[in-house]
């Protein structure tokens, strides 16, 4: 998959563009085994806060946390495709979903990636909050 230094992605619907810098390409491609993102199931990569920028339909996007409400996660309310969350983990950063990026029409090229154990978080062996 061909992936540019400034990377445009949008959800399902059209509803949210947003744009993602990335200029070593996409860093530690994974999954999370979190009690969220074990559900959503999608292949992320994380940039720093700075690297994404929402162009269009900040509006539609809604917010989901839970847990300590740390991570933010969110989707779009149209057609409810998980766009990106930040992390719990590093609070500097966004993940995002890799199947959102413009062009890339198989994601699952990527696999097997990496399993992150977010169900093991470092700050809580309790279990839950994304990563
Ligand atoms: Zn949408």
């Amino acid at each position: 998959m061909k992936i540019h230094p400034v990377h445009n992605a949008s959800c399902h619907c059209g509803a949210v563009q947003f744009q993602l810098s990335l200029p070593n390409g996409l860093v530690e491609p994974r999954h999370c085994s979190c009690s969220m993102c074990r559900r959503r199931g999608a292949i992320v990569a994380s940039v720093p806060l700075d690297g994404l920028t929402i162009l269009k339909g900040e509006e539609h996007l809604r917010l989901y946390q839970f847990n300590t409400m740390t991570a933010k996660h969110y989707f779009c309310s149209i057609c409810g495709i998980y766009t990106h969350h930040q992390r719990r983990s590093n609070p500097n950063e966004f993940s995002f979903n890799i199947g959102c990026l413009d062009g890339v029409e198989n994601p699952f090229e990527l696999e097997p990636v990496k399993v992150l154990d977010g169900g093991n978080h470092p700050k809580d062996r309790d279990n839950v909050d994304g990563r």
